[in-house]
């Protein structure tokens, strides 16, 4: 079987992360099988559809390295062929028209409410052999209804809830063109899964209710149902529904917080998901190991100290040449002219193994890029005490005739250390203050190594 899977995003509104986990794992599906990912815009809510939100969908997905084999396919622009299948449908005695208006429709809801019954259709213009119809009325447009089974229960082996089974009594004949002619949403999903040849949807489970009515008129259609893989929901990190009102941040929040896609995306990965105890793993392994049968049955929960602390393994482990060009955005937004001052990939290879994020090592890495500090006769005073000076003068001298190596830089601090008695913060401190006005700085060998030796020499010998 060549696997095809989509991922089918309304795009009305806000995209948060449990949303892209949707498409994470039907493109680690098809890339795992050698199929087919389709990515598939359900935009027939026109009035909520947005092409801002399908922007971010596509940029999202594409941050994330989730490549596609076909699409965007917009279901605004398929119209004339739902159009085509509701009329098979109608000539073929699959659907009816039906002119119940909407009062005598909330008349009826209201009586079966008030018999305690479920509310639902009754079945009035479902023409059936020997059954006489209503008159048509004049003047009232019909809906279109699918001739939903009589009887019997529509079954599938979900792939992650196990085997389901709805009574067709529970399903009244759903409305699949309303009275203008427009296709409604669940009737755009089977031509379009038919049509495409989904042969597995993988979506959140919020559609479970759906996915009966689905597969009868898939049936309907002479098309064979796909594999059914229902994920539970994401919650936010108090336990409810992941959405944008209770602070769910979007992707592109992600993004401009200094995130790294692979960390993301691994962190995605195991929101629902898991291999054995493997935490940390490639986006390849990830693929190698993706199998439908090991995703959870509960629901995930979003943990955002989790995801800190993976972004925060993959920018130590990062290739700093690959880091320092993911990070120069978020540096020049703080100013940084990352051409002008020490080597960049130098600076962020010195900052990477304590920052969480691409922001956090930008704002370390202004320290290298400021001018010389301009320190007054009364600050050098306060930092710099003048017992300190002939160490310091020994310092410029030992670190002129040393080699420029992070090494000799630090034998350079041992041996003033030892000729003067002191320990290295009683030196290093007012050197760090010397060099940048601050004493928070990256280890002080790595700092000489990074700003160079005429650089450092020129900044200490000022305050000497
Ligand atoms: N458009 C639906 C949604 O955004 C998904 C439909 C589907 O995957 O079948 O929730």
């Amino acid at each position: 079987m060549h696997i095809r899977t989509r991922f089918a995003p309304s795009p009305t509104g806000f995209i948060h992360l449990g949303n892209l986990r949707s498409a994470l794992y039907p493109w680690a599906f098809a890339r795992h099988n050698q199929g087919d990912f389709i990515l598939r815009i359900e935009d027939t809510d026109v009035e909520r559809s947005t092409q801002e939100a399908v922007d971010v969908i596509i940029e999202g997905m594409a941050w994330l390295g989730l490549d596609l084999d076909e699409g965007p396919i917009y279901q605004m622009q398929r119209i004339d062929r739902y159009r085509a299948v509701i009329k098979q449908m109608l000539d073929a005695g699959l659907a009816y028209p039906c002119y119940m208006s909407e009062e005598e429709l909330n008349k009826l809801r209201d009586q079966q409410m008030a018999n305690k019954e479920k509310p639902r259709y009754n079945g009035q213009w479902r023409p059936e052999p020997g059954k006489t119809l209503p008159a048509i009325p004049d003047g009232v447009l019909p809906v279109i209804r699918f001739k939903n089974p009589i009887g019997g229960s529509v079954i599938w082996e979900d792939a992650v809830k196990g085997k389901i089974e709805i009574s067709n009594d529970e399903l009244d004949d759903l409305v699949i063109a309303r009275p203008d002619g427009t296709p409604t949403y669940n009737f755009c999903v089977v031509v379009d899964d038919l049509d495409m040849n989904i042969t597995h949807v993988i979506r959140g489970d919020d559609h479970v209710n759906n996915t009966p009515r689905q597969i009868n008129i898939m049936k309907a259609l002479g098309g064979t149902p796909p594999v059914y893989a229902h994920l539970p929901t994401v919650l936010n990190d108090s336990g409810e529904k992941m959405s944008k009102r209770n602070g769910a941040m979007s992707v592109r929040d992600y993004q401009k917080a200094g995130y790294l896609p692979e960390a993301i995306l691994n962190y995605l990965a195991r929101l629902g998901w898991s291999h054995g105890d493997a935490e940390i793993f490639t986006k390849e392994q990830f693929v190698n190991w993706f199998d439908l049968g090991s995703l959870g049955r509960s629901p995930a929960q979003h943990n955002p100290e989790k995801l800190l602390w993976l972004n925060h393994q993959y920018i130590q482990n990062a290739d700093p040449a690959d880091l320092a060009e993911a990070t120069k955005p978020f540096a020049h937004e703080l100013g940084i002219d990352t051409e002008n001052g020490p080597d960049f990939v130098q600076v962020v290879a010195l900052l990477k193994d304590r920052a969480n994020t691409l922001i956090e090592i930008a704002e370390g890495a202004k320290l290298f890029y400021l001018p010389a500090p301009a320190h007054n006769s009364e600050q050098i005073a306060e930092n710099i005490p003048t017992e300190i000076i002939p160490a310091m003068k020994d310092l410029i001298k030992a670190i002129q005739s040393a080699e420029h190596t992070k090494a000799a830089y630090g034998a350079a601090f041992k041996e003033v250390l030892a000729k003067h008695q002191i320990k290295m913060p009683a030196l290093a401190m007012p050197v760090r203050y010397a060099l940048f006005a601050t004493t928070q700085t990256p280890a002080i060998d790595s700092v000489l190594l990074v700003i160079g030796k005429n650089e450092a020499v020129a900044r200490l010998s000022k305050v000497v």
